[in-house]
């Protein structure tokens, strides 16, 4: 279990003084100048040696992602953008840290915008998060008063920082569709490449990073990156938000080493599963993108990105969804297949098309009515969608229905046989053709 001394972010819950007064006694904000003294080059490499890994889903190195941005200008502006346009179902954890310890993101938002050279940065704030950017302003404002940012500021950077309220779609969480939002077009994703560090916001380069990744720089330039890449297991360092939703007695969020074993999350931090142990079903472990997996494979799994890419999974934001035998499964992954259905911006064929083909099928997996051949058809539909999409929105839609169909076939195999049966019996009932 991680020490309390290695928890970067120490007011999760709320219950510190928040504000600048508040952070500073509790080592945000300390040494921020000396950091930016030390140079670009010196930042992004520890970064680097870091370890970290992007915590807004996909992994990708933190430190290698800042290093893309260009060295040299061409006249163009760079760009910091934020996303915070977290509407993943499950996660939650964007909104505990800008509600409760947004310091640690403006002071990485100074920090990740020196380093790469820019004078700007955008926070993208699901719209939803009325209270996260009220809380946000609030904290930005104090640190332009404080003269922490802004013009010539105590830190040595000219830096200006905004928040931009999103109107409520998911598809601007992906990083191409927010930066159209931002520009006051429609949020629909662009073709990569080109990637933000070359084309972003209004054709500069950018780097769009995640709210957790950008709050947790600062305290691993200060304390360093060996510190920060002793806790975990090798490419899986560092220290984590972990959502704990669902059957579970006490859910939370929670700051964990990265790779915990599954059980001890949740004995730890979460009470134990609603009803013991014996009445866990299964297990979402990142967020609704991510296969749903067994209770036997999850138990002892390390909570990271190998330890679920060895259950045919994915770590994703760590949005860790617990469902106990009281759930219907299949009703369970259909809902996720109406939500990805519902948010897909319909700009390409296999998506558009194939969440709403996908939805319907569910629907009628979940009462029986149907043939089947039917669930390899399924099957063999999620795969003609992943991959072959412009954003990982198609991949999200059809990764829950591989899981279902990988780990509970004979749950929906009962269902078709019962509605065969009561159709037989019923005059009232017709079995899908
Ligand atoms: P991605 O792997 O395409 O990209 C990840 C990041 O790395 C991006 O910033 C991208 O620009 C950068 N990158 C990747 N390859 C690069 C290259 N060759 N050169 C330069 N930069 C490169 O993934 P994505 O589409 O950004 O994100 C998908 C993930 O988002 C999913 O795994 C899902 O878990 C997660 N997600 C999170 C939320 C949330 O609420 N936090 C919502 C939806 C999805
Ligand atoms: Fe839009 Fe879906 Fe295509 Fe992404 S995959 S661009 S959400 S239609």
């Amino acid at each position: 279990m991680l020490a309390d001394k290695d928890r970067i972010f120490n007011n999760i819950y709320g219950i510190h003084d928040k504000s600048l007064k508040g952070v500073m006694s509790r080592g945000h904000w300390d040494g921020t100048a000396g950091i930016i003294a030390k140079g670009r080059d010196w930042i992004i490499n520890e970064m680097k040696a870091s370890g970290l890994r992007g915590r807004g889903g996909a992994g990708f190195p933190t430190g290698l992602k800042w290093s893309f941005m260009p060295k040299e200008s061409d006249g163009r502006p760079h760009y910091l953008v934020i996303n915070a346009d977290e509407s993943e179902p499950g996660t939650c954890k964007d909104r505990d840290i800008m509600r409760h310890d947004p310091h640690t993101l403006i002071e990485g938002c100074l920090i990740a915008g020196f380093a790469m050279a820019a004078h700007t940065c955008y926070i993208y704030v699901r719209g939803e998060y009325i209270r996260e950017r009220e809380a946000l302003q609030i904290a930005i404002d104090e640190c332009y008063d404080a003269g922490l940012i802004g013009k010539n500021n105590k830190n040595g950077w000219d830096y200006d920082i905004f928040v931009h309220h999103g109107a409520g779609a998911y598809i601007c969480g992906e990083e191409t569709a927010l930066l159209e939002s931002l520009e006051g077009k429609k949020g629909q994703p662009r073709l990569k490449p080109p990637f933000p560090a070359n084309m972003g916001l209004y054709g500069c380069p950018t780097t769009v990073n995640n709210v957790e990744s950008i709050a947790v720089a600062p305290t691993i330039l200060r304390r360093g990156a060996a510190w920060f890449s002793s806790i975990g297991r090798p490419n899986n360092v560092g220290t984590k938000l972990f959502m704990v939703s669902g059957h579970v007695n006490n859910p939370c969020t929670v700051e964990e080493a990265m790779g915990i074993p599954f059980r001890e999350l949740i004995e730890k931090h979460a009470g134990g599963i609603r009803g013991g142990w014996d009445n866990l079903l299964a297990v979402i472990p990142g967020g609704a993108s991510c296969p749903v997996v067994t209770a036997a494979d999850i138990m002892d799994c390390p909570m990271d990105f190998d330890g679920l890419r060895n259950v045919k999974s994915s770590f994703g934001t760590a949005a860790v969804i617990v469902m106990d035998k009281s759930t219907d499964i299949v009703r369970a992954i259909a809902r996720l297949s109406y939500f990805f259905k519902h948010e897909s911006c319909g700009q390409c064929t296999p998506c558009r098309e194939g969440t709403g083909w996908m939805w319907r099928v569910m629907e009628r997996m979940v009462t029986g009515n149907a043939q089947k051949r039917e669930i390899d058809m399924l099957l063999d539909v999620t795969k003609q969608i992943e991959g072959h999409t412009i954003c990982a929105l198609g991949d999200a839609a059809a990764w829950p229905i591989q899981g279902l169909i990988r780990n509970f076939r004979p749950e929906i195999e009962r269902r078709i046989d019962e509605f065969s049966r009561n159709a037989a019996a019923s005059p009232v009932l017709v079995a899908a053709e």
